[in-house]
């Protein structure tokens, strides 16, 4: 496994994050996905913030459209259906521990915090608890890393490839 390929975040990046929040960014150390317009879709946080406390998910979905679609489906039978299929196949069940496991190991790059030791994000490794950090774990990661966040993304409205964004000229000011 490899360093997360991001590199630190700039001040213009850090605004639209903020701005796309609706509060200030707090931790972020990178863009971990970005919309096909480039605008951030998912941020890296520290794994420790500036004051102390512990912050386990790792790659946190910013994307307004994007964490609406997830909201959306978090109020339909998704959610159930995504523990069934983890529950029922043995190989999703699998991909899903492996997934954890990535997860702790790219944040553990920035950090190791005792208090979220071994606790990553979303309900893995065992349940499907947050659709948002599920599909952010997917998108950082790429199709193939995450089963249950990449089943969230397909059953989506919403997808990085076609811009939802307000403002897709925001990134480049
Ligand atoms: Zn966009």
């Amino acid at each position: 496994m490899t360093t997360p390929p991001f590199a630190p975040p700039t001040h213009a990046e850090i605004a639209v994050v903020s701005a796309q929040l609706g509060r200030q960014a707090r931790g972020v150390v990178g863009i971990a996905a970005r919309c096909v317009c480039g605008n951030p879709t998912v941020v890296a946080t520290s794994p420790r913030l500036d004051d102390g406390s512990p912050f386990p998910t790792f790659y946190y979905l910013t994307h307004p459209a994007a964490t609406a679609a997830m909201s959306t489906l978090e109020a339909t039978q998704v959610m159930p259906e995504l523990a069934a299929l983890l529950a029922d196949d043995e190989d999703v069940a699998a991909a899903y521990r492996t997934a954890h496991e990535a997860y702790l190991h790219d944040r553990a790059q920035f950090g190791e915090v005792p208090e979220i030791d071994g606790i990553s994000a979303g309900g893995m490794p065992t349940r499907v608890k947050c659709l948002h950090a599920l599909a952010g774990h997917a998108l950082a990661a790429g199709p193939g890393v995450n089963p249950i966040g990449d089943a969230a993304l397909e059953r989506s409205s919403w997808s990085p490839e076609r811009c939802q964004c307000e403002d897709p000229g925001a990134a480049t000011r």
